[in-house]
Formats: C-alpha cells, sequence, structure tokens
C-alpha cells in the first residue's frame, strides 16, 4: 500500500462546546474509511460523551495520547465540504468558537434519539443467581433485565421506586447504565404519516407472504411514491406489510411531510417593464455561472415576489438548486403556498416552527436532492443543498436575520458569502434596504435593480403628517387617537374596506408610576419599568417575561395614588373597541401571536375579510398583500426614536415606509396617516415623503461623522456578572487590557450596557468601531484571549460582530 492509498488514522472534530478549538481523536479499525469530514461521531471528552462533527481526518501523529471515537453516527457526511468551510467563515469572523458554529448548523436533535440502557453486570447476574435478599423493588429491576438491557426511562416509569433502585443498584455494581445514541428509523414512525415505494424491481424476498406479494405488484404496476394511508383503505395490514418489506430491502419507506395542500397553481403575470429589467439582467448573470449580488431595490407592491418566482424557475431550468430566506413573521403558509404552485414537491420549508422531526425530514429531503428549492427563516442558509445556483434574501433589512445568541450571525451576510463560493447570483430585496445594502451598491460591490413603480402603475399612498402637539393644543385633551384618525377609520369601514392600526408597543400602559412619591415599579431582575397587561392581569417584564400581580398600593410609600403611563397595543385595541362598537377588530402582536398557527389565524381572518380593523405592532407590517386595506394609521410613530442605538431613525424610517405601504395595493387608493409629536424629525418627515434616496442622504452624513457603519466595521464587547462589583472589575481590566487603542480601532467603554441589568446580571459594555475588519478581529481576538486567561466563565463575554440590537 502506498502512503496515499492509506486510510486516515485520525480525525479532527468540533464539539458542542464553547472552546475556540477542535479535538483529535483516533479511528478505530472497525471504522477506518468510513469516517470522513462532515460526518457526525459520538467521542468521549472527559467523563461525557458528546457528538461532534468530523472537520479532517488524516493521519498525522498528533503529540498527546488520543481516545478513540465512540460511534459513527452518518453514512453519509451531514454537512459538505462548502458548508464545513461556511462553519469555518463564520466562527473567523462572528469570533465564536467552532464547536458552537457547528452545533447550529446540524439538525442534530431531530436527526437521532439519545437514551440511557441499563444492563445486568456480571456481578449483578450472580446476585441474581444466588438468590441474595435485597429490596423488593432492587429485586423486580434485576429480574426484569435477565433477559435483555432495558431503557431507563421504562423502567423508572415501570416500577414504583424504580429510579432510586437503579441508582442503589448501580452503586453496586450490580447494573450499569450505558448512554445510547442511534439515528432515527424512519420505518417506525406513525403509519398514517408513511409513504411508500419499491426499491428496485425485481426485489422479491424468499418466502414471501400473501400480503408481500400485493404490496409488491401494486407498487410495480404503479410507479411511483404512495401514501400507505390511501392504500390502507385497500388493505388494512398494508402498514406491517410495509414495514417488513422495508426491512427486508424490498420496498423504501419514507414520513411524508406536512405541507400546505397546494390549492393555488402557478398564476402566472404579464411582467411589469420593472420586472423584466430586472429579471434580465439576474437571468444573465445565473447564465454566466458567476458570482454575483444584486441590491432588487423596488417599492411596496412593485411585484418583487414575481421576480424571486421567475428567477428561481430559471436557476432550476440550469439544474441548479435555490434558496429562498425570508423573515421569520413573513414566512406564513400563505406566502408560502406560491412556491408550492409554482415548483410544487421541489420545495422544502425550513423554520423554527417544525417540530424537531419535521425539521429533521426536510433536511433529509434537501440533502437527498428530492427538494431542490429551500424556502426558509435565518437558519435555512445551512440547508444541504448541492450546486446552489440562486440565493434570494427577502426583506433584507429585517433584523430577524441577525441571531441573538451565538453564533450571533447575520443570515443575509452568511447568504452572500455561501453564494460566493457556489458561484450563485444572490438577490437582496426590499423596499427599504438596510444603509449597508445600499451603500454597498452604490460603491459596485452589489450591483443594483430599481423597481421605482407600483405595479399597474397604482400610486403610492398619500401620507398625512399629523401634529399631535396642534391636536393637544387645539382639542386641550391628550387622547390617543386625534379626530383625523377618527374620521378616517370611520369612513374606511363605512366604505366597506380595511384599515390597520400600528402602535409598535405592546402591552397595556408601558409604566406604573406612584403619583405621590414618583416611584416606578421595575423588574427585580432587569433595570427597565413592568408594563401592564391588562387581559392578564399582571406587570410583566419585556426583557425577562417575570410577572407580578398589579399592586393596590404603591410598594414603596404604601399609599394609592399609582398611575397608569404610556399606551401600548393593547390599549389601542380597547380604545378601538370603545370608539367603533360596530368594527369587527383582530389584534397581532406578540401577546396574540404565541404560535405561529395563531398569527396566520389572525391573520388570515383579516385577509378573507372576516375582520375589518387589525390592530397590532410592527408584525403587520411586513409584507401582507391585502387588496382591501385603503388606510393605514400610525398611533405614535415617535415609538422607537429614543432608544439609546444609532439605528433608531432608520428603523422608525423602515417600519413607517413599510407599514405604509400596507395600504392601497389593491384597485382601490391607499391613505396613511402618520400621529407623531416629532412631525420635523428627518425619519419621519422622509418616511411620510417616501423618499428614500433623501433619507440615505441625509443618514449616511450622520453615519459618517460618527465613526458608525457603513463607514467603520463595528463590534460590542459585553461583559456580565450577577455580582455588580466583579462586572465592574472585569470591564476595567479588561478596558486596561485593550488600551492603548492601535490606530483606526476606537473602543469605547467599558460603560453601562443599554440593558445594564438584564436577568439579574449586570453588564457593561465596549463599544469598538474600526475602519478596517483585520484590525477589528484582532482586538476582538485579544478579547478573547484576555478572558480566557482570566479564566471568566465562557458566559461572561459576549463579543457581536455586526450588531443590530444593542444588548
Ligand atoms: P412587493 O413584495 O414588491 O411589495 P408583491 O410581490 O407582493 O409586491 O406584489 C404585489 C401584488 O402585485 C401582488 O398581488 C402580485 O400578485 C401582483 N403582481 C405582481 N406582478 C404582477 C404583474 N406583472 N402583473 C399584475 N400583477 C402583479
Ligand atoms: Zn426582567
Amino acid at each position: 500500500m502506498t502512503g496515499r492509498d492509506r486510510l486516515p488514522e485520525f480525525c479532527e472534530a468540533a464539539l458542542p462546546v464553547p472552546l475556540d478549538k477542535t479535538f483529535t481523536y483516533s479511528v478505530p479499525a472497525g471504522l477506518a474509511g468510513r469516517v470522513t469530514p462532515g460526518c457526525r461521531v459520538r467521542v468521549p471528552l472527559a467523563a461525557r460523551t458528546v457528538t461532534g462533527i468530523v472537520l479532517r481526518t488524516h493521519s498525522e501523529s498528533p503529540e498527546h495520547a488520543v481516545r478513540p471515537i465512540g460511534k459513527l453516527l452518518d453514512r453519509e457526511p451531514a454537512l459538505s465540504a462548502d458548508l464545513i468551510d461556511l462553519g469555518r467563515w463564520i466562527s473567523r469572523y462572528y469570533c465564536t468558537p467552532v464547536g458552537e458554529v457547528f452545533k447550529t448548523m446540524l439538525p442534530l436533535a431531530g436527526e437521532t434519539r439519545q437514551t440511557r440502557v441499563v444492563a445486568l453486570t456480571e456481578a449483578g447476574s450472580r446476585v441474581l443467581d444466588e438468590a441474595l435478599v435485597m429490596d423488593p423493588a432492587e429485586q423486580e429491576v434485576l429480574t426484569s433485565l435477565m433477559r435483555k438491557p432495558l431503557t431507563l426511562p421504562y423502567l423508572a416509569g415501570k416500577y414504583e421506586h424504580g429510579r432510586d433502585a437503579i441508582k442503589r443498584l448501580q452503586r453496586r455494581g450490580f447494573v450499569e447504565i450505558k448512554e445510547v445514541v442511534e439515528e432515527r428509523d424512519p420505518t417506525m414512525a406513525r403509519g398514517a404519516a408513511l409513504r411508500v415505494e419499491l426499491a428496485s424491481i425485481d426485489s422479491v424476498p424468499e418466502e414471501s407472504q400473501a400480503g408481500d406479494r400485493w404490496l409488491l405488484e401494486y407498487l410495480r404496476q404503479h410507479p411511483g411514491i404512495h401514501d400507505l394511508r390511501a392504500l390502507a383503505v385497500q388493505r388494512s395490514d398494508v402498514v406491517a406489510v410495509a414495514r417488513r418489506l422495508a426491512r427486508a430491502g424490498a420496498v423504501r419507506i419514507e414520513v411524508a411531510e406536512d405541507r400546505p395542500a397546494s390549492s393555488v397553481s402557478a398564476d402566472r403575470h404579464e411582467l411589469s417593464e420593472d420586472q423584466r429589467g430586472a429579471l434580465e439582467s439576474i437571468r444573465e448573470r445565473l447564465a454566466a455561472k458567476r458570482f454575483q449580488t444584486f441590491l432588487l431595490h423596488g417599492v411596496t407592491g412593485s411585484g418583487k415576489t414575481e421576480v424571486y418566482l421567475r428567477a428561481t424557475e430559471e436557476a432550476l431550468a440550469l439544474g441548479r438548486s435555490v434558496l429562498l430566506l425570508m423573515p421569520e413573521i413573513a414566512l406564513t403558509p400563505a406566502s408560502a403556498e406560491q412556491f408550492f404552485g409554482w415548483f410544487g414537491d421541489r420545495v422544502a420549508v425550513l423554520h423554527s416552527g417544525l417540530g424537531t422531526r419535521q425539521r429533521s425530514d426536510q433536511w433529509r429531503r434537501v440533502r437527498d436532492g428530492k427538494a431542490r428549492v429551500v424556502l426558509g427563516t435565518r437558519s435555512a442558509v445551512f440547508a444541504p443543498l448541492r450546486d446552489l445556483g440562486l440565493v434570494i434574501v427577502d426583506e433584507e433589512h429585517d433584523s430577524s436575520y441577525k441571531q441573538a445568541e451565538a453564533p450571533r450571525y447575520n443570515g443575509r451576510d452568511v447568504a452572500i458569502v455561501r453564494g460566493r463560493s457556489s458561484g450563485a447570483v444572490v438577490l437582496v430585496g426590499s423596499a427599504t434596504p438596510g444603509l449597508e445594502t445600499c451603500f454597498n451598491a452604490r460603491s459596485g460591490k452589489y450591483a443594483q435593480l430599481t423597481m421605482p413603480r407600483r405595479i399597474m402603475e397604482r400610486p403610492l399612498p398619500a401620507v398625512r403628517i399629523v401634529d399631535m402637539r396642534r391636536e393637544f393644543s387645539e382639542t386641550g385633551r391628550n387622547l390617543l387617537f386625534s379626530r383625523e384618525l377618527s374620521i378616517a377609520v370611520r369612513d374606511c369601514l363605512s366604505r366597506g374596506e380595511q384599515a390597520m392600526i400600528l402602535l409598535n408597543r405592546r402591552g397595556f400602559s408601558t409604566f406604573v408610576l406612584c403619583r405621590s412619591c414618583g416611584h416606578r415599579i421595575e423588574c427585580g431582575n432587569c433595570s427597565v419599568t413592568l408594563t401592564y397587561h391588562r387581559r392578564d392581569k399582571c406587570l410583566l417584564c419585556h426583557f425577562c417575561e417575570h410577572s407580578e400581580p398589579v399592586p393596590q398600593r404603591c410598594p414603596a410609600c404604601g399609599r394609592k395614588y399609582l398611575h397608569f403611563h404610556g399606551s401600548g397595543s393593547e390599549r389601542v385595541e380597547a380604545e378601538l373597541r370603545k370608539n367603533f362598537p360596530e368594527a369587527r377588530i383582530a389584534r397581532l402582536d406578540r401577546d396574540t401571536v404565541q404560535t405561529r398557527n395563531s398569527y396566520e389565524t389572525i391573520l388570515g381572518a383579516f385577509r378573507d375579510g372576516e375582520r375589518n380593523l387589525l390592530v397590532g405592532t410592527q408584525m403587520i407590517a411586513k409584507g401582507h398583500d391585502i387588496p382591501n386595506v385603503t388606510l393605514v394609521c400610525v398611533v405614535d410613530a415617535d415609538v422607537g426614536l429614543g432608544l439609546p442605538d444609532f439605528r433608531a431613525a432608520e428603523r422608525t424610517f423602515q417600519l413607517l415606509t413599510q407599514v405604509a405601504g400596507r395600504a392601497g395595493r389593491g384597485e382601490k387608493p391607499g391613505q396613511v396617516l402618520v400621529q407623531t409629536t416629532n412631525p420635523e424629525h428627518y425619519a419621519i418627515e422622509l418616511a411620510g415623503k417616501q423618499d428614500y434616496e433623501a433619507f440615505y442622504e441625509r443618514e449616511t452624513r450622520f453615519r459618517k461623522a460618527m465613526w458608525y457603519p457603513p463607514y467603520t466595521s463595528i463590534a460590542t464587547i459585553l461583559v456580565r456578572s450577577s455580582d455588580l462589583s466583579e462586572a465592574l472589575a472585569m470591564g476595567g481590566a479588561l478596558g486596561k487590557h485593550l488600551t492603548p487603542t492601535p490606530e483606526g480601532l476606537r473602543v469605547v467603554g467599558p460603560a453601562s450596557a443599554p440593558k445594564a441589568k438584564l436577568r439579574t446580571e449586570y453588564r457593561f459594555q465596549f463599544l469598538v468601531r474600526s475602519v478596517n475588519r483585520t484590525s477589528l478581529a484582532a482586538l476582538l481576538a485579544k478579547a478573547r484571549r484576555f478572558a480566557e486567561r482570566q479564566n471568566w466563565p465562557a458566559t461572561a463575554l459576549i463579543i457581536d460582530v455586526d450588531p443590530v440590537d444593542f444588548l
């Protein structure tokens, strides 16, 4: 055997631990040649066994003794080479341990089942043989293990005091407990959800039974894949038969995925001129098979979805696969249906609302090449698509693309990097592109496609700014709704049309204040006031979800002068009910939407016209296309402007423009009312004019002067501890370590984080701004090494690269 042919003896694996390193294991002879990069393995780590992913195999003897792999979990790699590269890139760019990155990239939990199995030891069987007297529970457990090992949950459930008895037996060495990981066996899924197809034409197992012959004959005459549930009508034992044949290898069984029945079919439009132009550029680039990022800047209602559908069709025709990302809330069954209508079975949907099993089924369909179009939210960017030709990121400005926990990646940016390595066309679309994205388009890094007009020459809605200061001085009353708003809603409803009312703050009142002593009721865990929720009769912390009953008296002075200040969406709903008793009102915010289903139910009732007034937070602003909506009102446009975040103006501009864009999408023109006490603020004024260009000019000047993106790259470093003085000391020490700052870098801090206390932890923060990525990365790495050397707990330091929300 030559050196080249020798099978690798070692492998380097990433493990799900917050350490910035990989681990080396030896490959036991039994697994030689089968352990390849991208496969998952069970390996020992100190006293535990964990699941890791093989990144590399080699035959370079390590310096230290290494332990062997315990078990190989995949026959085929779960991650392809390009996804492994992508993971390494994320780890470097976002300054996150490799293990944590790969942990998020895999649908691990759904793919494997983990249980603990109890088995008799030799000593244990001896005790049984010799019939030594023992406690009855222990006796029962041991006896039941005589024939074969059993799982711990089973034993604990079967015998009273079983768990304690097992523990005692284990301590005395009579039983042992092993952790077992198995790949899920699709043949064990519920019969109703299974589908079956022939494995090979001439596979007839010997001594086949009548049922076997019937099913094989049926499948031969009806090629393709069949629902077992449907077949059961003809033969009731077909599920058992199919399982038996699957074990014998004669048929293949897979789990049918739940997807909406596609009542919609490919509903093709004659393209508008703008759409045609955009598509032409995309098509050219697709055909050339060269990487290029396009910004599709199309106003609300310009028909971006149609461009996505057509581009997808083109990519498929070229034999390549397609990834389409949407913000969490925009990916509804209604938007997925369009894709099912066009591409049917070739579509897989991946989002966090799926159960582990569904998610892993979808994931397998993609890996096996059955689904070539993936529709999904942020984490779908890791879908195991091969030969990726087109990546689309819809509503690219949306902050839900940024993951709030480690790895703190931005799905849009990772999508672009993935597209680059696959030679794909990347299409990021929005009516209000993020400033950084637009900057990249202006500087030529991305190519820009513009759709400045709505479909069918429909006008953009007319926006009126209502000055609430004037309203107050004229009416002498501080009301939630201006006179103009009330009239507009009434008129809209009386015409039989629909309206949306936005207040981007949930709850009933925003804080509770004692008029006697000035005390504000705050969360005991966080530095924030509690919000009053009337339906749930409680005060709730919007950071940590802590809730407490509404007090009758001030907790500080004991007097009864508690006053409820500020308004949220719950109060808007209550006021609307009072003012418009005949309206059919629905509310959409995080309190009414606890599950994906309730979101779709509420929105569906509004879409179908069963409800005619929809109240809500920013959830109502995203992507919906409801033709009968002719009025959009913003109750308080100033929410969000005062936040300590340099993107406050941009967010406000985007939200107002997006929500305004929900009006007048059908044949009837739309009207928008924006209530504010800041009518001169440029974000509000320019959103009123829907003038993106002017906003861009104005905002970039501010960013440049302030050393903010897109002119710099930024990151935050946060230190936290439940002990205030410890948090302070850590912040101080790190601050010292990071000074003096090299040229081209600015570090501000340590300062109290915007959320100075969160979930009982005190937090101090540094803001790092840099003229280039390299020196930013170097400084962050330096901070992390410092934390490691000081033995800070892994959770004490948080690094966030390209932060979107200030922590
Ligand atoms: P956007 O995402 O840009 O806000 P949509 O993709 O939701 O806009 O399209 C707005 C509406 O216009 C949808 O109802 C869509 O079906 C319709 N539409 C799109 N393209 C055309 C076209 N070429 N002709 C007619 N209607 C179209
Ligand atoms: Zn709290």
